[in-house]
């Protein structure tokens, strides 16, 4: 989609909260961390380009009522619980094929925002007069791309099942992260601790799946502080909104290091919609790490497809760009059986990418936040990066980066 709007008439969904606390920015020359001498020279497009990316990443470019649960949402779970689970992926299913088809961001794969971080880079390099430059690589120790595995354990069953998968993932040399809804169901804090004894990570899923954390201004004001008291018991640094049902600037009044609530495209979710980002990017204070894979439920449940028809090429297609593969997959639905098989088909496909770097989301969210302060200078032809963890960072040429080919 050609971004035709003026940059003036952009409303920014996280205004207030931005003005509050920002940890970094989400313009194009922190995007691609140039040489610290070129910013001079590109100051008067910096700003305009962080407007611009902001329109995607905050989903600016939907109306304002689309970028919080929807109403009708309500009465659905008012009797959620009343309707057995096959039921439910039935009527959700039918309500899927009747919703209106969205023309963006389109599904599986947009490409609006990796078009516009290379067009201003194309200018900017006119501007600077260059054909190439140096940047601060996207990823530490030179890796060219990023896998990052998570899950969401919607209840018991699920539950019941995270050792076998946790299983399968170190067969293939995976750690990964579950985010657990905190007053929902029984959680085993037992396994919890020898999991992360073995190097997987937890976060918090809100406090349940009953539509009410991001419903209203009087549900959040009640329910935030019990989760984040429950989240910090446990010291759970990460946040994923039940559902996804989520309000950005409210999210932004959370005090977890990192959300990854968000996708980069999913119009099947009950709140549609998607940052086009591949990447991270910073939500106020917190990190941002959108899922970039189609979830395991809409695939299966949703649009009755086989998952990894999708995931392989969609996995090919981040990977070739040197983006972020960040897999949302429940145990309750793909922890055992055909479909634990096709997990396990998808985790050979990521094992074969041998220079992404495998990490886990506090891994990604603490790297972003120290590439966005570092400081590339480049004296004749030789870079060189100061900051905090300037050790594991790698100036590349831009020519040499998958996004620019
Ligand atoms: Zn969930």
């Amino acid at each position: 989609m050609a971004l035709t709007a003026s940059v003036d008439v952009l409303e920014s969904p996280v205004q207030a909260a931005s003005a509050l606390v920002s940890c970094g920015s989400n313009d194009a020359f922190s995007f691609w961390k140039l040489p610290q001498d070129c910013k001079a020279s590109l100051d008067l497009t910096i700003g305009e380009s962080r407007v611009l990316a902001e329109h995607y990443l905050l989903e600016g470019y939907l109306a304002r009522e689309d970028r919080q649960p929807p109403t009708r949402m309500q009465a659905y779970y008012r009797i959620k619980n009343l309707i057995p689970a096959a039921v439910r992926h039935r009527l959700n299913s039918a309500a899927i094929k009747m919703r209106a088809k969205r023309e963006f961001p389109r599904w599986p794969c947009e490409s609006a925002l990796i078009e516009y971080w290379c067009d201003w880079l194309r200018m900017s390099l006119h501007t600077l007069g260059k054909t190439d430059a140096w940047h601060i690589g996207f990823w530490p120790d030179g890796m060219k791309s990023c896998i990052v595995l998570t899950h969401d354990v919607e209840g018991p069953v699920g539950m019941s099942r995270m050792e076998q998968m946790a299983n399968l993932e170190e067969r293939y040399n995976f750690r990964s992260s579950w985010n657990l809804p905190l007053a929902q169901y029984e959680i085993d804090w037992n396994l919890v601790d020898r999991l992360r004894d073995r190097g997987f990570e937890f976060g918090a899923h809100g406090l349940s799946h009953d539509g009410r954390l991001f419903r209203s201004e009087s549900d959040f004001s009640e329910l935030a502080p019990t989760l984040q008291e429950r989240a910090r018991t446990h010291s759970l640094k990460g946040f994923r909104a039940p559902s996804t049902l989520r309000r950005a600037e409210w999210i932004t009044r959370l005090s977890f290091d990192f959300d990854c609530s968000f996708s980069d495209s999913d119009p099947y979710e009950p709140q549609p919609g998607g940052t086009c980002s591949l990447f991270p990017f910073f939500l106020a204070h917190l990190v941002e790490l959108p899922y970039t894979m189609p979830q395991d439920h809409t695939l299966i449940h949703l649009l009755h497809r086989s998952p990894m028809q999708i995931w392989g090429m969609k996995a090919k297609w981040i990977e070739s760009l040197g983006g972020m593969i960040l897999t949302l997959v429940h145990p309750d639905y793909c922890g055992s059986g055909r479909y634990l098989h096709e997990y396990e088909t998808l985790l050979k496909q990521l094992n074969d990418y041998q220079s992404a770097w495998r990490a886990l989301p506090s891994e990604v969210s603490a790297w972003w936040r120290r590439r966005d302060q570092m400081k590339l200078t480049v004296r004749g032809d030789s870079p060189s990066i100061e900051g905090p963890g300037s050790e594991r960072a790698v100036a590349r040429m831009l020519s040499s980066e998958p996004l620019t080919r």
